[in-house]
């Protein structure tokens, strides 16, 4: 068996321990007889993993008790919708800082269900930085902000959390969520695909403040109510519950590299490590503002973009793949989430330095 170095940005590479339980437990899980996959998610060995997963990431988070966690299907993307469908409790628009390909998406569906204010925007940048606080302009009436910490395509994150009086803040937090500590009291609502930081593709993780919950919509269908969800622990219909798991898994090691200070650290060397390997260099280039570079994602192009396809058929050939970037960006990506390994990037940095001096 040989594993890659996997860049993708998602889904993305998850830790190879993590795995390893998995694949332990795969045919029998603790005595059972069967697969977690195999379970009633109404049982009891199904709902103390369910339990301790929410547990662990409340430990990890930090999550007070007047927060909900839900664990919910349809992706980040159904997100967009959900939120002003539950959140404009009865006013008629709401705040959303445009900073990427992922603002736009959440903007353009939030205009479906109320008026959007653009709270300011990076785009005639091209979204290689990030507003700061002073250049948000806030609705007086708005019901929520909501903003995206870290944009996965453009590769540029918010070094700060904005500030937005009594308005709760509502974050996209797919592929940042678990890569550092936050202050969960600080937003209305966060949620996260898991396919980056958390588990496999198919779960989504909401966390919520608990007065927000209720007041949809008329006509928003039980399914795409918070108060459906918060109300049966997140097991109105069956839950994805493999995912669930596997994310609990994930939270465990988490917990045992020592929590999100231990992690954040990790991931700030991993990500100062590959920003030094570009800037050092004429060949590679990163766009990006250097105080809103994400330190999950890190786009770069070559100086001769003839010579992509060699860097990626290169590059696989030493076990470093899934670096092709965003086609609406162009060059290389590199994710590296909390799952990637230090000696992975320093692999790619090593590659990269020879791939220059053969071909630069
Ligand atoms: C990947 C991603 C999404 C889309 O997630 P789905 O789970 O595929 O809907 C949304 N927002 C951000 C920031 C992402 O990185």
């Amino acid at each position: 068996m040989t594993r890659v170095y996997n860049f993708s940005a998602g889904p993305a590479a998850l830790p190879e321990a993590v795995l390893q339980i998995a694949q332990q437990e795969m045919l029998d899980w603790q005595g059972t007889g069967m697969s977690v996959m195999e379970m009633s998610h109404r049982g009891k060995a199904f709902m103390s993993i369910a339990a301790q997963a929410e547990a662990d990431l409340r430990e990890l988070m930090q999550i007070p008790d007047n927060y909900k966690v839900l664990f919910l299907q349809g992706g980040a993307s159904s997100q967009f919708s959900m939120i002003p469908m539950n959140l404009l409790h009865g006013k008629g628009g709401a705040d959303y800082i445009n900073t990427g390909a992922w603002s736009k998406k959440a903007i353009a569906e939030a205009g479906r269900y109320c008026d959007v204010n653009v709270a300011a925007s990076t785009e005639s940048d091209k979204f290689t930085s990030v507003p700061s606080q002073d250049e948000l302009t806030l609705m007086d009436d708005a019901a929520y902000v909501h903003y995206t910490p870290n944009e996965t395509i453009g590769g540029v994150e918010f070094s700060y959390i904005p500030q937005t009086g009594s308005k709760p803040l509502i974050a996209d937090m797919s592929s940042t969520i678990l890569s550092r500590p936050i202050d969960v009291t600080q937003f209305g609502l966060i949620y996260a695909g898991a396919q980056k930081n958390i588990g496999p593709a198919g779960l989504t993780l909401v966390i919520m403040r608990d007065d927000l919950i209720g007041d949809a919509l008329a006509g928003t269908p039980a399914m795409f109510q918070y108060a459906t969800h918060a109300e049966n622990g997140s097991m109105y219909n069956t839950p994805p519950t493999y995912g669930w798991y596997l994310a609990g898994l994930v939270f465990q090691w988490l917990k045992e590299l020592g929590g999100l200070d231990a992690m954040a650290q990790i991931n700030e060397r991993k990500a100062n490590l590959l920003y030094e390997a570009i800037d050092n260099s004429d060949f590679y280039a990163n766009p990006v503002d250097p105080g809103c570079r994400s330190w999950m994602n890190v786009p770069f192009t070559l100086a001769d973009p003839d010579l992509d396809p060699l860097f990626l058929e290169e590059a696989e050939a030493e076990g470093l793949v899934t670096l092709k970037g965003h086609r609406s960006v162009g060059g290389m990506r590199a994710s590296i989430y909390n799952a990637m390994p230090e000696e992975g990037v320093q692999k790619l940095v090593d590659f990269m330095a020879e791939f220059e001096k053969k071909r630069g």
